[in-house]
């Protein structure tokens, strides 16, 4: 592609890999970037300047954990003042009252909370943190007590596929406006604890469809964001909107990437945030271009009415699973290698769910099921 691109939409700024939990379905790197190799506050602030000068519209301060940057609220204020609408993706873990008065006073203006279980045996098992669900009740209603607009999002896997409703009505307990229920994508730690986390065809199927008949239950008192389950799905998702079309994301240590795990697909080269400006990147990075538009794909994307719409499915997901990342995603049932997706699905939905890789920096310990 020749041309210069629009602008971004969204700049996704993973802030850190530090985080207190460990979800076993954390999309972040296996090979998370140390703290020593974060980014300098003023590295992100000219960052997040130089966002706003190209267009970009919302900024989602994300990690890890956000809030285990100590310069959160200062950077917060900069996005702010930059003209950015600011979005902070938390755990709540590590959110302080003092914290949260700072980012508010700096001018936040929307907080997102992730929650992992409906109850906190459930909840404080999966992320690996004990009081992890009471904080984040508290977290909730310091939000809406401030009039702050909350979204809740969960993840669904075979460890809490039975309540993905009740995450819903949960949701509505806290206060939220939306709600994203998102079945697991497998990249990063999910991937790795894959066979751990899918559900069953049938838990999968029944989930989306509880979950859907909340809408109507719902209706006019909450948004809800449902993303369906890729391995058991008809068509893949429109992964990222497009590669390169709308959004961008931000490593801790400043590669600048096409979307969270595009590190996995060998030979693409990711410039540098701290090297060279954003907008030269958005537009000429070797990783942006190599599957913008339509000219990259292979049969049967190439030539399907589709192809506008899901744009192929997902790279990193066809590079996982086949190892060619310009071939159809194969979660899609036109695929020629979709029956390899059933196959893992099938297996990897037996088994125990207890003994998950906890996502950590250090060494890998085996968390147990709650009694
Ligand atoms: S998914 Fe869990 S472990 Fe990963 S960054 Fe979010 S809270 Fe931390
Ligand atoms: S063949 Fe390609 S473009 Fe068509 S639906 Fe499947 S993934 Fe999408």
């Amino acid at each position: 592609m020749s041309h210069t691109p629009p602008p971004p939409e969204g700049l996704l700024a993973e802030l850190t890999h530090r985080c207190p939990l460990a979800c076993p379905y954390c999309s972040n790197p296996v090979a998370l970037d140390a703290p020593r190799a974060e980014m300098s506050t003023d590295d992100w602030k000219r960052i997040f300047s130089e966002a706003a000068e190209m267009g970009v519209l919302h900024l989602h301060l994300s990690g890890g954990e956000p809030c285990s940057r100590r310069d959160l609220a200062e950077l917060t204020a900069h996005a702010v003042e930059a003209g950015l609408y600011t979005n902070l993706i938390t755990s709540g873990v590590g959110l302080t009252r003092e914290l949260f008065d700072r980012l508010v006073a700096a001018g936040l203006d929307h907080l997102q909370l992730s929650i992992q279980g409906v109850d906190a045996p459930q909840a404080d098992w999966i992320g690996g943190y004990k009081g992890g669900y009471a904080k984040k009740r508290e977290v909730a209603a310091w939000v809406t007590a401030e009039g702050l607009p909350l979204t809740v999002n969960a993840v669904i896997h075979r460890g809490n596929v039975e309540d993905a409703p009740r995450m819903v009505d949960l949701a509505v307990e806290l206060g939220a406006r939306r709600v994203e229920i998102a079945h697991t994508q497998y990249y990063g730690w999910a991937l790795k604890n894959r066979a751990k986390l899918m559900p069953t065809r049938e838990q999968s199927d029944r989930a989306y469809a509880a979950v859907e008949a909340r809408r109507a239950h719902y209706l006019g008192q909450v948004v809800i964001d449902h993303v369906a389950p890729d391995y058991h799905a008809r068509f893949p998702k429109a992964c990222m909107s497009g590669w390169g079309r709308q959004t961008l994301n931000v490593s801790p240590s400043g590669k600048v990437l096409p979307c969270h795990s595009a590190e996995i697909i060998p030979g693409l080269e990711f410039w540098n945030a701290r090297e060279k400006p954003l907008a030269e990147i958005w537009a000429h990075s070797p990783a942006f271009e190599a599957f913008r538009g339509f000219d990259w794909m292979q049969e049967p994307c190439r030539s399907c009415e589709r192809k506008g719409q899901d744009f192929g499915g997902c790279r990193c997901q066809a590079m996982a699973l086949l190892g060619d990342a310009s071939a159809c995603d194969p979660a899609c049932t036109k695929s020629p290698h979709h029956g390899l997706v059933n196959e893992i699905a099938a297996r990897d939905s037996e088994g125990p769910v207890e003994g998950f890789a906890p996502r950590r920096y250090a060494r890998q310990e085996e968390i147990p099921t709650p009694a």
